[in-house]
């Protein structure tokens, strides 16, 4: 079946269809080459040379019966986005003609001029190499008539320079810890410990036609001028509701598509503001979820433009609608698939989820700061804390009866019991009966239990979700590892795991919020609890560097001290990139749509007054003067503000001195201004004669698609 044959089968046929798995390498693979790759999937043991040759031999046959002509290596810099070079498959021959070639190195590794990627100071341009390494966990694919070898991207001396490799190594990491806490409890089958994450992924549809209209929109991804129309999203009329039938044509298609690449897109709603959607794929591998994640927006963007549509990513794309996210379920599944996460029925079950659990409990509240910088970038300045997305401030919620059953933990038995009519005893063989329907009835939460897995659910819609990933698995391993370092010298091991579970919670339930996140009380009652309020992505990204951070990340191989500074540069670049784009972005549009346009309507305004009066009628010209007065007036504020603008915009981009301070300064000056003028000219848009605005309002877009 090649690419376009595949519009008329069924969605079994259909799924899968263009990734070279398990049955296409069990099909394609000799038996002993087919083992020794699954070997090296399954537990990492290093691929003989012979074999790759095989394996690439038999990928190259398969992806050009598939259409492909070309190969990449496909990787995750620290854009955020994906990268990608095509190579083709031909080789020259001595008669002229060309064969279609593919060798194991080719296949293992990559070449890259690396030195247009951010490095945040890693890499000299004169050592310009970065290498990519063949990642054989998540499957190679064909896309577009090009195999698609998932990679890691690391720089000429080995440095981390991409999101794909932390992330592995936090699965690692966190599969070593969990193992020896398994081993403890007495299960000696288990070899690996898998992280599986499901990533909700909510996106705006405009139209295409009057988003091109939109200089905003086309270099930043959002809107930075729009006065709210008279109908927002208070009628929650657009949540679940039907899909109008340009949309559903859209997401059938986009379905088709994902489905083809073995992506398991599942379920697919309308979001709360207009024109907002969500597309959900089934839960998998935390890498392979990430690889999804990056094909999943990728496809939202393509199919959109052939429904002359387009995607918005962005976390905020409307002021004064909800945004969008990407909710980040999170859970630990042993090789034999078992969810650590999932509350079990026996008391030895019981023993270990309460480990489990109790270990996110103290990683989150110890490295809230991390968390909170994983989820951060300029976008998601505008939802978190924003009334509508979870608050800046991250807290668990555990439901009432789990948050109840850990009480009773600290308190040792003694005082409390919810349904158990003995007093409570940990250990493993005296362990309460756990609620099985523990579901979340909170949507406020930033970080919400739901029943056998964690929601993280601050993850910026337009980021790869490998940040989040890796920061929850590495400080969970953190945690897991104190745990085991204590049981294993433990005499009595029931007795020390009662004690680690009770001193956890005596010194993590602050962590534990069950009630109104978006409320003032709760910041109030936070700031009580000495919960950090981050509220910037400046001030968050200082987490990166701080050494309680950079000594977890290390202890665990994750990452070092120079790449986690690295990072830190690349992140304050990459805000500040951001804010400048957006301020010089509402410069021009402010100097050369806006400012025409209102100057074009006082004109007509005051034309009209003369013309009025040269008739010699003596009619009543007020409501022109008055407008004209409030217009005028208007505009002469909006060029001050935009004066105010460009000064500090070229102040902020002359400063050469640190990064964190420049970074502070276009988050307090120029964003500051950025508001300003934006305040002014939605003003005006509201007085402006409508066919005279230069550019499709909020109505316009939001309700014409
Ligand atoms: P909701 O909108 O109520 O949050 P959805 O059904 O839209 O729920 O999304 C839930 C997501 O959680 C799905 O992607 C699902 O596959 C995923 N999920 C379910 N179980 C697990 C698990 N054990 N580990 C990780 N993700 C999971
Ligand atoms: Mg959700």
């Amino acid at each position: 079946m090649v690419n376009d044959e595949l519009q008329t089968y069924s969605l079994t046929e259909v799924f899968g269809a263009n990734v070279f798995n398990d049955a296409a390498m069990r099909e394609r693979l000799p038996k002993p080459a087919y083992k020794a790759l699954k070997k090296t999937i399954d537990e990492g043991t290093p691929l003989d040379r012979d074999i790759a040759e095989i394996v690439a031999n038999a990928m190259k046959d398969w992806a050009i019966d598939k259409g492909a002509t070309h190969y990449t290596h496909w990787f995750q810099p620290m854009t955020g986005i994906t990268a990608e070079k095509h190579d083709s498959f031909i080789s020259p021959t001595s008669d002229g003609k060309v064969i279609m070639e593919f060798s194991g190195k080719e296949l293992i590794k990559g070449e890259s001029d690396a030195s247009s990627f951010p490095s945040g100071g890693l890499r000299a341009t004169f050592e310009a190499r970065g290498y990519t390494a063949w990642d054989c966990t998540s499957p190679a694919f064909v896309k577009d008539n090009t195999l698609y070898i998932p990679t890691v991207f690391c720089s000429y001396n080995g440095e981390v320079l991409d999101k794909k490799t932390p992330l592995l190594r936090s699965m690692e990491a966190l599969s070593k810890q969990a193992l020896r806490i398994l081993r403890l409890l007495g299960n000696t089958t288990v070899k690996k410990v898998i992280t599986t994450v499901g990533a909700e992924q909510e996106y705006f549809l405009i139209d295409k036609k009057l988003h091109d209209q939109r200089k905003d929109l086309i270099y930043t991804g959002r809107t930075l001028f729009g006065a709210m129309p008279p109908k927002g999203q208070e009628m929650d009329d657009h949540y679940y509701g039907a899909f109008k039938e340009r949309i559903s044509a859209f997401m059938k298609e986009l379905d088709r598509e994902l489905w083809k690449l073995g992506v398991s897109a599942k379920t697919k709603h309308n979001e709360v503001a207009p024109a907002q959607h969500e597309l959900a794929p089934i839960f998998n591998t935390a890498n392979i979820a990430t690889d999804h994640n990056q094909l999943i927006m990728d496809t939202l963007k393509k199919v959109a433009q052939r429904h002359g549509l387009v995607c918005l990513l962005h976390e905020k794309p409307f002021a004064g609608l909800n945004g969008s996210g990407k909710h980040n379920n999170w859970s630990l599944s042993t090789d034999d698939g078992q969810n650590l996460l999932d509350p079990g029925r026996t008391p030895h079950e019981n023993a270990q989820f309460l480990i489990f659990l109790c270990a996110v409990i103290k990683a989150v509240d110890e490295y809230a700061d991390l968390l909170r910088c994983a989820a951060a970038n300029a976008g998601n300045d505008h939802r978190l804390g924003a009334h509508e997305a979870p608050p800046a401030i991250i807290s668990i919620f555990l439901g009432e009866q789990l948050t109840d059953i850990l009480e009773q933990i600290e308190n040792n038995g003694g005082a409390k019991s919810l349904k158990q009519a003995a007093p409570l005893k940990i250990g493993v063989t005296t362990l309460p009966v756990l609620p099985k329907d523990a579901t979340d009835r909170n949507r406020t939460s930033p970080f919400a239990f739901t029943g056998n897995k964690f929601e993280f659910r601050m993850v910026p819609s337009s980021a790869s979700i490998a940040g989040p990933i890796f920061v929850l698995n590495t400080i969970v391993a953190e945690e897991l590892c104190q745990i085991a370092d204590r049981l294993e010298k433990a005499e009595d091991l029931n007795a020390e795991i009662h004690a680690v579970l009770r001193e956890i919670v005596k010194n993590h339930k602050r962590i534990i919020f069950n009630g109104n996140n978006y409320s003032e009380e709760w910041i109030e009652e936070a700031k009580r609890r000495g919960l950090p309020n981050i509220r910037s992505t400046v001030e968050a990204i200082k987490a990166l560097i701080d050494e309680k951070n950079i000594r977890v990340f290390e202890k665990h191989k994750v990452l070092n001290r120079t790449e986690l500074y690295s990072r830190y540069e690349i992140l304050l670049e990459s805000y500040i990139k951001t804010i400048n784009i957006e301020a010089l972005t509402m410069i021009e549009m402010t100097k050369r749509d806006i400012i025409p346009a209102v100057i074009g309507y006082i004109t007509k305004l005051a034309d009209s007054i003369n013309t009025v009066k040269a008739t010699g009628v003596n009619a009543d010209t007020s409501v022109q003067a008055e407008l004209l007065q409030e217009v005028s007036s208007l505009l002469a504020e909006l060029k001050k503000n935009l004066a105010a603008l460009e000064k500090s915009t070229s102040e902020a981009a002359d400063f050469s001195g640190d990064t964190y301070k420049k970074a502070c300064m276009y988050r307090d000056d120029v964003f500051v201004r950025m508001n300003e003028l934006r305040a002014v000219a939605d003003k005006l848009e509201t007085l402006v004669d409508s066919k005279m605005w230069p550019f499709p309002t909020y109505g316009d877009l939001l309700f014409n698609v």
